[in-house]
C-alpha cells in the first residue's frame, strides 16, 4: 500500500491531530515516503510511526516530521539547514516548500543512499554533505529555518549563530528518556526558547563515523 490514497489518509490522521498549515500537508501528501525505507518496510510507511533505517537509527514519525516542519514555517522560510539527514525524508518535505535546503549527516552510508535518492525523485534544490553537523555550515549561513533531527543535551551555540535575524530553530533538547521539542527563535542577540511536545529521537553524535 504505496498510493497516493494511502498517503492522503495519513494527511488526514495530521490534520485530525492538529497540523494546519495547507503547505506542510500537501508536501507530506507529495513526498513518497515509502522510498525513503528498505523493501521490507515499505507497508508500513504510511503508519503514523517511525522506522528504522540502519546504523541504529531512524526515519521520524511522520507526525513529528509535519510538526517540525509547521514551526520551522511559521515565519518567512527560504533557506534551511537540517543536522542529521538519515533517509532524507524531512529534507525532501522541506523542499516541496523552500528554495534551498542544505542537510548535514555524520553516517557516511545514509548521506550516499539520501545524496543519490534526491536526483531519482527530481529533488534539485537539497545539497548534502557528510559530516559532523555541530558546526553547521557557515559558508551557506545564516539560514532562516534551522532543524536538528537527533536530540542534543544542550543547543550548540555555533549554530544559533548561524540562524538569520528572526529565523527559527527546531531542535529536541534533553536526554535519551526525557526530550522535549523546543523552538528558539533568534531576534538580534537574543534568543527567545518555547517548548512545545515532549520527544524522542536519538542522540546527537559528535564527529563524523
Ligand atoms: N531527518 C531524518 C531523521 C534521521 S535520525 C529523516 O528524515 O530520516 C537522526 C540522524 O541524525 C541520524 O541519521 C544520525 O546519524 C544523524 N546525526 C546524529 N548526530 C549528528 C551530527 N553531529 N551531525 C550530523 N548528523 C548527525
Amino acid at each position: 500500500m504505496t498510493s497516493k490514497r494511502t498517503r492522503l489518509r495519513l494527511v488526514q490522521q495530521l490534520r485530525d491531530e492538529g497540523i494546519r498549515n495547507e503547505a506542510v500537508l500537501e508536501a507530506m501528501a507529495e513526498v513518497p515516503r515509502h522510498l525513503f525505507v528498505e523493501e521490507a518496510l515499505q507497508n508500513r510507511a504510511y503508519d503514523n510511526i517511525p522506522l528504522p533505517i540502519g546504523d541504529g537509527q531512524t526515519i521520524s514519525q511522520p507526525y513529528i516530521v509535519a510538526k517540525m516542519t509547521e514551526v520551522l514555517a511559521s515565519g518567512p522560510l527560504h533557506k534551511v539547514l537540517e543536522i542529521g539527514t538519515g533517509s532524507g525524508y524531512q529534507a525532501a518535505v522541506l523542499a516541496q516548500m523552500v528554495e534551498q535546503v542544505y542537510s548535514i549527516e555524520r553516517i557516511e552510508a545514509l548521506y550516499k543512499s539520501a545524496k543519490n535518492l534526491f536526483p531519482q525523485l527530481g529533488l534539485r534544490n537539497i545539497q548534502v554533505r557528510y559530516g559532523d553537523g555541530e558546526q553547521g555550515w557557515a559558508e551557506q549561513a545564516p539560514f532562516d529555518g534551522i532543524i536538528v533531527t537527533a536530540a542534543v543535551e544542550q543547543v550548540p551555540e555555533g549554530l544559533l549563530m548561524q540562524l538569520a535575524d528572526s529565523g527559527r530553530m527546531v531542535i529536541p533538547v534533553g536526554s535519551a528518556n526525557s526530550q522535549v521539542l523546543q523552538v528558539i527563535t533568534r531576534m538580534g542577540d537574543h534568543f527567545q526558547t518555547v517548548n512545545l511536545d515532549p520527544v524522542r529521537f536519538v542522540a546527537f553524535q559528535e564527529g563524523i563515523s
